[in-house]
């Protein structure tokens, strides 16, 4: 199968806390106290991935682990994905930090770690350096596609205005990652949208639930729905927006632009995975629902979430065979695991 969402992770010696805190959400080393700890011990998610790795590799699995990765890191990864079937990943290159992936795997181009380098150049060169990076990162550097985490940023009420573009370019308003220029951020996303549909490659969005900068209340996938109405490109609702997933679900429905893949509900939300992956495939088109897992800092979540997706889809699949939905479920399987996957982001 094909992970469809990943960030940068690698197989390191950790102690029980380390181990704890680096399959959670986000938390600089100054934010973790005793509630934070206590928390985070208690995430349905965390009690699954113990006893699954229990499961796995005994109960001493963590020291187990450690010796495994100690003796050679990347084969310990391997050994994980041999036993999840995960055959490739595409990464969101934004976010953790580069090492050595042992399988096979394509980059996406993330918009806003450029687009803040560019607020100090003027407008007219800052446009066209943006086009270029992005073409160049396609045609020169065999990028799968871009990404964009506008929903972290200024939110999913994107508005493509040139004139606003320039005005808020120069405004010097501020916020948490820097400067605010929300119609210049909105600028470059419907560009990044154009110069998707040129070059044929996807355009992964963020929408729904996140880490803890998130604006929940600004990422609503039918924000976008005037951008993707008539657009003919592809583009991804990453996380199926959940808990916006129905609206995902009946937006990939009715406009042929609009995919879906299922990373960070599959494996953070556990079994509520299942509930979402079931809504989704009462209604998208089999051909757009793609896997994903959102894995970042240790292999193991990509692991547990590829086994998690794989129960899961079964569940649903048996479920729409006995309504005559579905005939071929090794078919369907196939393509949602790999297949939709493969065409979109590895041809
Ligand atoms: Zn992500």
């Amino acid at each position: 199968m094909i992970d469809t969402h990943a960030h940068w992770f690698s197989a390191k010696v950790l102690s029980e806390k380390e181990f704890m805190m680096a399959s959670s959400e986000s938390w600089r080393e100054g934010e973790i106290n005793a509630d934070v700890l206590e928390m985070n011990s208690w995430r349905p998610f965390y009690l699954l991935l113990r006893n699954r790795l229990k499961k796995l590799l005994g109960n001493n699995f963590l020291e187990v682990r450690n010796k495994m990765i100690r003796d050679d890191p990347l084969n310990y990864e391997l050994f994980l994905f041999k036993d999840a079937k995960i055959d490739a990943f595409v990464i969101d290159e934004g976010f953790g930090e580069k090492d050595v992936i042992p399988i096979k795997y394509k980059l996406l181009f993330r918009i806003e770690t450029l687009i803040d380098s560019l607020l100090s150049i003027p407008f007219d060169k800052a446009l066209e350096i943006f086009e270029e990076t992005l073409r160049k990162k396609v045609k020169e550097e065999n990028y799968a596609g871009f990404k964009s985490i506008i929903a972290y940023r200024t939110g999913l009420k994107v508005e493509c205005s040139k004139e606003k573009a320039e005005k808020d370019f120069l405004d010097q308003s501020k916020e948490w990652y820097g400067r605010r220029a929300k119609g210049f951020r909105d600028y470059l996303f419907c560009k990044t949208m154009d110069i998707a549909k040129d070059l044929g490659v996807p355009f992964q969005v963020h929408t729904g639930v996140g880490d803890r900068d998130i604006k929940l209340e600004l990422t609503r996938p039918s924000y976008l729905t005037e951008l993707v109405r008539k657009y003919e490109g592809k583009i991804v609702f990453v996380h199926a927006g959940f808990p916006y997933h129905r609206e995902t679900a009946w937006m990939s429905y009715i406009f042929p632009s609009v995919y879906i893949d299922l990373s960070q509900v599959f494996p953070f939300a556990t079994t509520g995975g299942i509930d979402v992956l079931r809504e989704i495939m009462q209604i998208s088109p089999l051909n757009k629902i793609m896997y994903g897992s959102d894995v970042f800092g240790i292999p193991e979540v990509a692991w547990l979430s590829a086994k998690l997706f794989s129960e899961g889809l079964q569940v649903v699949l048996d479920e729409m065979e006995k309504w005559e939905i579905v005939e071929n479920k090794e078919l369907v399987k196939d393509m949602i695991l790999t297949k939709n996957a493969e065409k979109i982001y590895f041809s």
